[in-house]
């Protein structure tokens, strides 16, 4: 059992917490939208010390991510849409869905792109309840593989 609570993992996603201890914050900025430091980020955790970039180009795997959440948004606002103001061949409600729908999108940006980093990295990184006594997980580039807790016995 571990001493302290384990913190919600939806909820560690939303607020952009590291992945391995749901403490540290993975963004130097609080606000996604100050655009110049949109995507500023510390090395390491400042809480754990867990490095965020596990190798290099390590992020281009987030345009994946970023493409499934504007399209899981976007079918979000179309039935939500379709629901609350309904659809019709006869008027143009359909192209003010496509419309708006884009400017949400093109607006959320600066957070999509964020939610996309963090998604990521939570797919690599489990959450550990020992962060302060285990290692961090890292990139091994002998077997191109990723691990934790033990370097030099990669987890297979
Ligand atoms: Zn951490």
């Amino acid at each position: 059992m571990p001493i302290q609570e384990k913190p919600n993992y939806l909820w560690s996603i939303l607020t952009m917490k590291c992945p391995r201890c749901r403490r540290g914050h993975m963004f130097t900025q609080s606000n996604p939208w100050k655009l110049k430091k949109t995507l500023q980020m510390p090395e390491k955790c400042p809480e754990c010390g867990q490095p965020f970039e596990l190798e290099v180009g390590f992020w281009y795997g987030t345009g994946y991510v970023s493409y499934a959440l504007s399209f899981a948004l976007s079918v979000a606002t179309f039935i939500a849409w379709w629901v609350l103001v309904g659809l019709s061949t006869e008027d143009h409600r359909f192209f003010w869905w496509m419309g708006l729908n884009a400017a949400l999108l093109i607006f959320l940006q600066p957070w999509l792109m964020r939610l996309s980093r963090v998604i990521y990295l939570y797919f690599f990184v489990s959450y550990d309840p020992d962060y302060k006594q285990t290692a961090v997980k890292s990139f091994d580039h002998k077997t191109e593989d990723y691990y934790r807790d033990n370097p030099g016995s990669p987890k297979s």
